[in-house]
Parts: structure tokens; sequence; C-alpha cells
């Protein structure tokens, strides 16, 4: 299994991704070809790989073999670990400049092996202005063997100073069947429940993979799609956004709860807690930093499921529009063809679409400050007003 095998229905990059390799290595051994780029942007809708791509590239590009997957090199560059890979991941909304001068500093180094290094930053659209411009330096004139692979939604969520210096790739949405078939390979999931997952993720590969693998993901899900048909009145509104409420609650749980001890056993070791009995001076102050910041995150996990459920809720809705236009496309929840069917009988296109963006203005209102059961409530409430106007 080579370091490609996780990138599902990116055929294309690939091959591109895969040349460039080899040009790579005609470089390393002196050959100058002017296929070796040292910026690079992976763009693609969320689910589709590519923070993958990126790793599975400097994997390749760390390998003797251009990427076999499973020497010592593939796998601790694949995992995160290999001593020439350096990442940027945040879970903050921003990326500060502090972040990225340190990455730079970095990055004017040797690699550690005869190869390259490789700085992956995986939120670019997250880059505060002076973290842009920090960046911007070093990807202008990279260090001989230091490659910067960043990634993003779209080109456009990238400063263009940064991505007109940049090869970009672009993944696509993996198409339902390859992300079935990549299901039923790699974890073993039964022919039908891929089928499902793959359908009912829309192309997104974590999100069908917990759909696949995990059960409390499925319930989850069919409670979402039973909304529609519970708005009744003004009480069941209310009561269908506090479950929604509550379901992301409890699905953002597990992570945060684990990231948070991780974290606070982190930094007790690094304030040296624990081991002396006494915990050292600034201590107290990180801890409540850390807070902080854990806090936050726990708000943004919670809005992430939030939002999850808002995709499976539109995908019922944009099924009910296909029905209605007549359209003989499998529905995204096919299995539930009758209850669509009977929704598409009773009500107008005109009003499923307007559902549709009802769902599409809560999301983008949750990305700002408004209190998630307040947007909620008011989303049940328009989704029902609609039906009886
Ligand atoms: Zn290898």
């Amino acid at each position: 299994m080579t370091v490609w095998h996780d990138l599902v229905g990116q055929a294309d990059v690939v091959d591109s991704l895969q040349a460039s390799v080899t040009a790579a290595d005609a470089a390393l051994h002196g050959e100058l070809t002017a296929g070796m780029t040292h910026a690079w942007l992976f763009t693609g809708p969320p689910g589709s790989g590519r923070s993958n791509a990126a790793r599975a590239f400097a994997a390749a590009l760390l390998c003797e073999q251009g990427g076999c997957g499973s020497c010592l090199a593939c796998r601790t560059a694949l995992a995160g670990s290999h001593a020439d890979v350096t990442r940027v991941v945040t879970d903050q909304p921003v990326i500060r400049v502090d972040a990225i001068r340190e990455l730079v500093r970095h990055a004017a180094l040797a690699p550690a092996g005869n190869r390259w290094q490789l700085m992956i930053v995986e939120d670019a659209d997250r880059l505060t202005d002076s973290a842009t411009d920090a960046l911007l330096k070093s990807i202008e004139e990279p260090p001989p063997r230091t490659v910067w692979l960043l990634c993003a939604p779209t080109v456009e969520d990238v400063a263009p100073t940064i991505r007109s210096r940049c090869r970009s790739l672009v993944l696509r949405t993996p198409p339902t069947a390859a992300v079935a078939a990549y299901l039923t390979e790699r974890d073993n999931v039964p022919a039908p429940v891929a089928a499902f997952a793959a359908r009912a993720s829309q192309g997104h590969i974590g999100r069908a993979r917990a759909l696949a693998l995990n059960e409390a993901s499925r319930n989850r899900r069919r409670e979402v799609l039973r909304v529609p048909g519970q708005l009744k009145d003004l009480g069941s509104c209310l009561t269908c956004a506090a479950n929604l409420m509550e379901a992301a609650t409890e699905e953002a749980q597990p992570r945060v709860e684990a990231l948070d001890a991780e974290e606070l056993r982190d930094l007790e070791t690094v304030y040296g807690a624990g081991t002396r009995g006494v915990k050292s001076t600034g201590f107290a102050a990180a801890a409540k930093e850390l807070q902080k910041n854990q806090k936050q995150r726990a708000k943004r996990f919670v809005r992430d499921a939030i939002d999850r459920s808002l995709l499976d809720l539109a995908s019922y809705y944009r099924d009910v529009v296909a029905v209605q236009l007549g359209s003989r496309a499998e529905l995204v929840n096919e299995e539930l063809r009758h209850d669509v069917a009977t929704m598409a009988r009773g009500t107008s296109a005109e009003t499923s679409t307007r559902r549709l963006a009802e769902i599409f203005a809560t999301r983008e209102a949750l990305e700002g400050e408004i209190s998630p059961l307040l947007a909620l409530e008011a989303l049940m409430i328009s989704l029902r007003g609609l039906e009886h106007e």
C-alpha cells in the first residue's frame, strides 16, 4: 500500500504529486529540474483529504522509493513523527505570528536527514495578517531543501501574496462509489453500510468513516432526519432545537475531554508538577490560559457538531427538492425515500428551497457569536412557519 492509498477519488492530484516526487528526487541528485516547487497549496472541500494529501506528499518526498508506504520514513511521516516534518495544526480560530516565526526559523535550518524538510500548515486560511507576512518571507526565498505545504478550503481563503507563490492542487469531493469502496477495503465495512455511509456523508471521508464504524453517529444522524417530520407546533420546534443542541454537546464531549486532559498532563510535565509535589511559578497562569483556550475549543467542537447536523438536515430538504423537480438520481437519504416523497407532495419546491436557504443562513450565523440554541430555535420555527404560509 503506497502513501497515496488514503487519497480517495483524487487520481489527478496523485498523478501530479507523484510526478513532482520524481522531479524532486532528480533535483536531490543534482540534476536541476523545473519540476520542484518549494511551496504548495492544497485546497478542497472539508473531508476531501487535503491534509492527508500534504502528509502523503511529505512522506513520498522523504521516502527513498518515492512513497512506498512501508519504510520507516513513510510510516513516521504519515504518523506525524518524522524529524523532517513539522506541522502547524491549530484548533484556535487564528494562527498567530509567533507560531509562524518559530516555523520560519526552523525552516531556515537544514533537514535532519539527507533529503527534504517539510513544513505543513494545515489551516493556512487562519493565518493572521502578520503571520502571513512572516511566512511570505520564507516562501519567497525558500531555503534550498525546505518545502512548504499549505492547506486551506479554497484558494481564495489564502492571502493573494501567498497563493501566487504556491503551486496549487485542488482536491475534489470524492465520488460516492469511491468512498464506499474505500470503507469496505480499509475497514471491512459491509457493502450496504458502506454505500449508506458514503451517500450520507456526501463525500466527506472522515464523516463517512464515523457513520460506517460508529453506531452512535448513525443514531444521531437518524434523529436529525426525524426533525422535518416533527415540527408541528411551537413546542415541538423548541424540543427539536434542544435535542439537536444536546446531541451536539454529547458528540463533542469525548474528544473535548480527551484533549483537555492530555493538554493538562503536558502542562504539568512542563512545569514539573507532580514530580516534586509543588507546582513551579507560572503554572497557575499557564493553566488559566490553557483553560481559556480549552473552553473556546469546546464551544467550537459543539458548533462543528451542530454544523454537521445542519448539513444532514439540508440533505433531507435537498432530497425533497430533487423529488419535487422530478430528478431520478439517487437521493442522499435513499432509505427515507418514502418520507421524502410524502413531504415533496405536500409542499412546493419553492418552500423547500427557502428552507434550504434558512439552514444555510443559520450555518453562517453560527460562525459568529450567536447562541447556538437560540439560532437552532429560530431555525426550527422558520422551517415550520414556511409550511403554514
Ligand atoms: Zn517509503
